[in-house]
């Protein structure tokens, strides 16, 4: 049976979190294309691919089926991370990709993975993982998307916390077995290292998150395990807002001579329709705070960034009790439950969501337009993802953080140069809804 990894939810590490987290190395940007040359046109000049380049999805020449799925998604134009990727990674080229937030990463490794599967019975081609539940879960539901057309292409997302044996039976059902699979390591591992899954037809492995996922020991050593058990013959493609110099070179051990896209200079990461605040007070004073912001903001949904399940858990009771319709996600909860939590979020069923960093990251809500962080992150990329819940795909947002101590202060310093951005303090008389709210 399993081993002790299916146990593990990597998003654990939000809790009682004492480990010194890496200081984040600022990087100098590069951009280089498929040749290994440096990009001269386009990447520099924001906006410069429409016009030069194509300006459609049609231009990608994807199966027609992915097109009108495409088009009933409503995705009129390929975003600048969909431009640059996307043709490259159809012809089954390694890509290491750094774009901002919101701004369309998972569709080219759907788009792309769907474009080039060719369903066998029996047999996965595909291979995605990311570093939390939710996030597998949303993956697989971009994949029921764009595969609406594609009736023979079957995709299974598989993550622990839930029963072994249901996926064990998807995988020896030869009708059913999946072409694509999109997990979280620790149970995929346990899956292949009990022989119920073989990886020897994977032509694509992905890593949506990659930082996150080879920083982490533990997680890393389940993708490796995964990635040996793999041809070596495939493609790799790997994704994350940020990269820092460090992890560049761990990622392109698992490449052979990628496409690097580092899409925006880090510095200039934070994301434009994105208004950034912060509010000095004492850690007694936020939950009173936090009551006014709430009460005076316009908002149509907001996240409230906590640093452990238990705080997710109290002040998610105690804003309920003040009527505020809120509901809190954490490692802590059943897994089932967290997946309804995150389903009851997304379809506007509450407004307020209280979460640990297991939503820190990739989590797309497209109506959240307020993020709070009620406590900092410990480091600068924590805290961009985080805010990056708010504004996706270019639209307007809002996000406050609360510092509280010599380390938060500290780490908002750090905020401002790494990502060259001021952050000002919230203003007394509160800002103009209009400025932050999409109409
Ligand atoms: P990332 O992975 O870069 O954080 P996502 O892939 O989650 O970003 O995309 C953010 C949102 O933008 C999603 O809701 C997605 O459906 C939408 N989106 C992505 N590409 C396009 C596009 N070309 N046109 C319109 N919406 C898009």
């Amino acid at each position: 049976m399993s081993g002790e990894e299916d146990l593990i939810d990597y998003s654990d590490d939000e809790q009682l979190d004492t480990k010194e987290t890496v200081p984040a190395v600022s990087a100098d940007a590069k951009k280089v294309d498929a040749n290994g040359a440096s990009a001269t046109q386009g990447a520099d000049k924001k906006g410069s691919y429409v016009g030069i380049h194509s300006t459609g999805f049609r231009d990608f020449l994807l199966k027609p089926e992915l097109l009108r799925a495409i088009v009933d998604c409503g995705f009129e134009h390929p975003s600048e991370v969909q431009q640059v990727c996307i043709p490259q990674s159809i012809l089954g080229t390694d890509v290491l990709c750094q774009a901002k937030s919101g701004l369309g990463k998972t569709a080219v490794f759907v788009l792309t993975t769907l474009q080039q599967v060719d369903p066998v019975p029996g047999e996965t081609s595909v291979l995605v993982m990311c570093h939390t539940r939710e996030l597998a879960y949303q993956i697989k539901n971009e994949y029921a998307r764009f595969s609406k057309y594609m009736p023979d292409v079957k995709t299974a997302v598989f993550y622990g916390g839930t029963p072994m044996q249901k996926d064990i039976e998807v995988l020896k059902n030869k009708e059913q077995h999946p072409h694509i699979i999109v997990a979280t390591p620790g149970r995929l591992n346990a899956l292949v290292r009990d022989k119920h899954l073989r990886l020897g037809s994977v032509k694509v492995f992905v890593l949506d998150e990659c930082d996150k996922m080879l920083e982490q020991i533990d997680m890393r050593r389940d993708v490796q395990e995964i990635f040996r058990a793999t041809p070596q013959q495939k493609q790799v493609m790997m994704f994350s807002a940020t990269l820092s110099q460090d992890i560049r070179p761990v990622c392109k051990k698992f490449m052979q001579s990628p496409l690097e896209i580092y899409v925006d200079d880090e510095t200039k990461l934070t994301l434009h329709g994105l208004q950034q605040y912060y509010i000095k007070l004492e850690e007694k004073e936020k939950n009173r705070k936090l009551n006014d912001l709430l009460d005076q903001l316009q908002f149509n949904q907001v996240i409230i960034f906590v640093k452990s399940t238990q705080r997710a858990t109290e002040l998610n009771r105690l804003l309920t009790e003040c009527n505020f319709p809120s509901i809190a996600v954490h490692s802590g909860i059943p897994q089932e439950e967290r997946i309804a939590r995150y389903k009851q979020f997304k379809e506007f069923k509450m407004r307020i969501c209280v979460a640990t960093d297991v939503f820190g990251r990739g989590i797309d809500i497209e109506r959240i337009n307020l993020a709070i962080n009620y406590d900092l992150p410990a480091d600068p990329d924590s805290y961009l993802h985080r805010v990056g819940r708010a504004g996706r795909f270019g639209t307007k947002g809002l996000s406050i953080s609360f510092v509280s101590s010599k380390e938060d202060a500290e780490v908002l310093d750090k905020i401002m140069e790494r990502f060259e951005v001021s952050l000002d303090p919230f203003p007394e008389g509160g800002i103009d809804a209009a400025t932050y709210m999409n109409t």
